[in-house]
């Protein structure tokens, strides 16, 4: 163990990625380190008090992350010649995909690991994420094989988590003052799908909602359109904990190049999906996302896009630029599009869609909503809704006094604005 034993974390990329954190934060916490918040004030590391480690946890899914990651080992190693931290490690999906590479290039740092299965130990404790927000990985790794994603060569094909493992792991962040547990994995949908016989995402579902007493939201993150079953939309619609908050990337709308993408569903499987939901569900909110500039992509299949997004208006949407990532079959097809081009594309959808989610927020004033306490700034408190993932969604302010983050509080929604609310 190190001298002054105290560690920190840098934790890039998606809800996953802050899943293995803690679990590797729990591992040197066991072995008696210390964890240090950097972000936090009261974090003191300096080069009198330096920490002994500092590890970073990768993104390598698209260029844009793989530059971040690359930009924070830099900084990385700033801190240790600034004498900051004795030691560097450096993990995760970027390591697991150029690790010869990064080794060569940072010669810095001292230890590089990939990804490995990362599962909770004998508690559940959060260092990154809030007492109250709990991360739950059903599965690793993905059965889909959609034709531009890095994903099935970095994390390989899906391996989900047995059922005994999960409700272990949920009673224990119940039993730890958990309020929101966030299931989620690549696909979740697609959980069961390797056991023989066969399981699915709708009974784990229902033995989860059995162990939780404490916690008061459960939130299903990354579906695929092609598994959401009507028995799964059944218990989202019926079950009071269950968040109406539907996860679902669409990734694209026309047809060819669903197919190109290997999608494995097709327009009008979602355009009925998305009925269904919302007939079953009128008050739910939809999550998706889609790509632009995928190869092949014309500017009719962008109109056709951008008319179904104006048509379906989803609540809220994550919008991509098609990144050609090496050793995916998308990186060999032809009609790559020019980079200018997928910018424009990119900036239409988000003009669009700031409408849209302005529009859709305009539906809750005047309404009650039980706000999840997150933080406070001066006099405002800063919370989530149901309707609101961590990190990717919108907040709801409230002019209040007196409230605790960790708390639920029931507001009247008095503003709304493009992404977020105003309560009191
Ligand atoms: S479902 Fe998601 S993680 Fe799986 S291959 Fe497709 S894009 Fe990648």
């Amino acid at each position: 163990m190190g001298s002054n034993n105290k560690f920190s974390i840098v934790s890039l990329g998606c809800f996953r990625n802050t899943y293995d954190s803690e679990i590797v934060a729990q591992r040197f916490e066991d072995r008696g380190y210390k964890f240090v918040p950097l972000w936090k004030k009261e974090a003191s590391v300096s080069k009198k008090a330096p920490l002994d480690i500092l590890i970073v946890n990768t993104c390598g899914f698209i260029d844009k992350a793989k530059k971040e990651s690359i930009d924070i080992i830099r900084e990385a190693i700033d801190y240790k010649k600034e004498k900051k931290t004795r030691n560097l490690y450096v993990f995760g999906c970027l390591v697991q995909r150029y690790k010869k590479q990064l080794a060569r290039a940072f010669p810095e740092v001292d230890q590089w690991w990939g990804v490995e299965q990362l599962n909770a130990s004998n508690s559940v404790h959060r260092d990154i994420s809030p007492s109250w927000s709990y991360f739950l990985k059903i599965c690793e790794g993905c059965l889909n094989r959609c034709s531009y994603c890095a994903i099935p060569l970095i994390k390989g094909g899906l391996r989900s988590k047995p059922v005994k493992d999960i409700l272990t792991e949920v009673r224990m962040a119940d039993k730890n003052g958990t309020k929101e547990l966030n299931i989620i994995g690549q696909d979740i949908t697609s959980w069961g799908k390797d056991f023989r016989p066969q399981k699915n995402l709708t009974g784990l579902l229902e033995n989860i909602l059995k162990e939780t007493s404490n916690i008061k939201w459960v939130r299903l993150i990354y579906t695929h359109p092609r598994h959401i079953t009507d028995s799964l939309i059944e218990l989202i619609a019926t079950n009071k904990k269950v968040c109406k908050y539907i996860d679902l990337p669409i990734q694209h709308i026309n047809d060819r190049l669903l197919k190109k993408m290997n999608r494995k569903v097709t327009k009008s499987q979602i355009k009925r999906l998305i009925k269904k939901i919302r007939k079953i569900m009128p008050s739910s909110v939809i999550r998706s996302s889609v790509i632009t500039g995928f190869p092949g992509e014309t500017e009719d299949d962008f109109r056709e896009l951008l008319d179904f997004l104006k048509e379906v208006k989803f609540d809220k949407l994550g919008v991509f630029t098609y990144s050609r990532e090496e050793n995916t079959p998308a990186y060999n097809f032809g009609s790559q599009v020019h980079h200018q081009t997928k910018k424009r594309r990119f900036s239409r959808i988000m003009e669009l869609q700031q409408k849209i989610s302005a529009e859709s927020l305009i539906k809750f004033l005047g309404k009650d909503l039980q706000v999840l306490i997150e933080e406070r700034k001066e006099d405002i408190f800063i919370g989530r809704s149901e309707y609101d993932a961590p990190e990717v969604d919108g907040l709801v302010f409230l002019r209040k006094k007196g409230l605790r983050p960790g708390d639920f509080y029931r507001a009247k929604v008095v503003g709304a604005y493009d992404y977020d609310l105003l309560a009191e």
